[in-house]
């Protein structure tokens, strides 16, 4: 399990990747590797371990790129188009080691960024991938561009009773419920974000939004940022077609819900899944 609040084991190498005859020497390293990566979707073996093959091929950087060095050892990313040679990142996250979870989100977010980032946005010229992949730039104004993150609230209301308000969308597989969460838009604080999703998928005013962490989400490019709020003991107004269901959880009606398989939380990688699960041990916010 990787604990996002610490310094990461895969050094970017933010210094060493401007220089193309750095990042040329890296993919020629004996050690070097290659991360086979989809939409969403990794390369990995039966046992859900991750994969990664030997740098064989010419370097191109157009479609290889660098994701930075790992005990030394540099790793590279490259998309692959057929899916069916792939697994879905959700059905393995969970189960890869710290480091390994790291460079598959990476590796995901940027090849997705890469994808879609092939014209200037200002005049519509070809871009060109620079920096080992970390940069693109406009062949014709040379405007550069570099890697989106979407950053979005994930919010645990509490109610004075210390009830936890969770809630399902419609698209989720049945039994799933979590925590709340929403894009953070043009010129809003992340806290203004908090308290303007709240209304508008449960209609409760917050008060008392306190940080609690944040962690990458590649699905496709989000920064979840995660924040305890508190509110009266009013009951939650779900958005119409945004929010199925919304209810409060007492900590034994929780833990008897999953139980019973009537509640199944989210995923052991995401943020909500541990927010939830502090609930329950008492540590959140603490
Ligand atoms: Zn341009």
């Amino acid at each position: 399990m990787i604990d996002w609040r610490n310094g990461s084991d895969l050094d970017r190498v933010a210094e060493l990747r401007i220089d193309p005859e750095w990042v040329l020497a890296a993919w020629s390293d004996p050690d070097a590797v290659l991360l086979r990566v989809g939409e969403a979707s990794v390369e990995a073996g039966a046992d859900g371990s991750l994969l990664t093959r030997r740098v064989e091929a010419a370097f191109d950087p157009e479609v290889h790129y660098l994701l930075g060095r790992i005990d030394g050892r540099p790793w590279f990313a490259t998309r692959v188009r057929a899916e069916e040679e792939l697994t879905a990142l959700r059905t393995v996250m969970d189960g890869l080691p710290a480091v390994g979870l790291q460079a598959a989100f990476t590796a995901v977010g940027l090849t997705t960024w890469h994808d879609v980032s092939r014209f200037c946005p200002r005049c519509g010229s070809a871009t060109r991938a620079v920096h080992g992949g970390q940069s693109r730039k406009c062949t014709a104004c040379g405007l550069e561009l570099y890697p989106r993150t979407d950053p979005a609230v994930i919010v645990a209301i509490v109610d004075p009773d210390n009830r936890l308000l969770l809630g399902r969308q419609p698209v989720w597989a049945p039994g799933r419920y979590s925590v709340f969460a929403g894009f953070v838009e043009v010129g809003e604080s992340l806290e203004q974000t908090v308290h303007r999703e709240m209304a508008e998928e449960v209609g409760l005013a917050l008060t008392g939004v306190t940080y609690l962490g944040s962690q990458p989400w590649p699905f496709p490019r989000s920064l979840m940022v995660g924040f305890l709020a508190h509110t009266t003991r009013d009951e939650p107004v779900p958005a119409v077609g945004e929010i199925e269901l919304a209810r409060w959880f007492t900590h034994d009606e929780l833990v008897v819900a999953m139980a019973t398989g009537e509640v199944i939380l989210p995923p052991h990688t995401s943020i909500a899944r541990r927010m939830i699960e502090s609930w329950l041990d008492g540590s959140l916010g603490s």
